[in-house]
């Protein structure tokens, strides 16, 4: 059995107005992400972290934000085709490990649904999703609740 893992960053930028959208769950927040997608920052650290695994490129590779077919795209439909992808070369995912890094607002409540979204579209159980929470202590850009960052580390086989 041919085992591959992948790890995968992003980051956007938090303000006022947006919806904010983490693990596929929309998350009550006075700020949400800017991004020509929804911005789900932590859907797309385990897209790219897929499409690193499988030797895909990357997420702006396959959906770059200049193609208006992106627009505000729900990020749950990104991940759905880089499951498609990587099913394409024989991959299926064995398990995957996130950290999102914010100040606020606490997402531990939302925690469990994320990881049953994110288990019904790559087709894993949910105890095979780990999501963790952090913060940098009030340091820097995710300290000052300017942005969020979402890391991943995907297992295929
Ligand atoms: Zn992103």
């Amino acid at each position: 059995m041919k085992i591959r893992i992948g790890q995968g960053i992003d980051f956007h930028r938090l303000e006022k107005g947006p919806d904010l959208w983490l693990g596929g769950v929309k998350i009550p927040s006075e700020r949400g992400c800017i991004a020509h997608s929804d911005g789900d920052v932590l859907l797309h650290a385990i897209c790219d972290a897929m499409l690193g695994a499988a030797g895909l490129r990357d997420i702006g590779y396959h959906f770059p934000d200049t193609d208006q077919a992106y627009r505000n795209i729900d990020s749950k439909i990104l991940l759905e085709r880089t499951c498609s992808f990587i099913k394409d070369k024989g991959y299926s995912v064995n398990n995957i490990d996130c950290t999102v890094c914010l100040e606020r607002p606490k997402i531990s409540p939302f925690i469990s649904q994320m990881r049953q979204v994110i288990s019904e579209i790559v087709g894993s159980d949910p105890e095979d999703i780990s999501i963790k929470a952090t913060t940098t202590e009030k340091l820097g850009f995710t300290g000052r609740e300017e942005g969020i960052v979402a890391l991943a580390v995907v297992l295929l086989v």
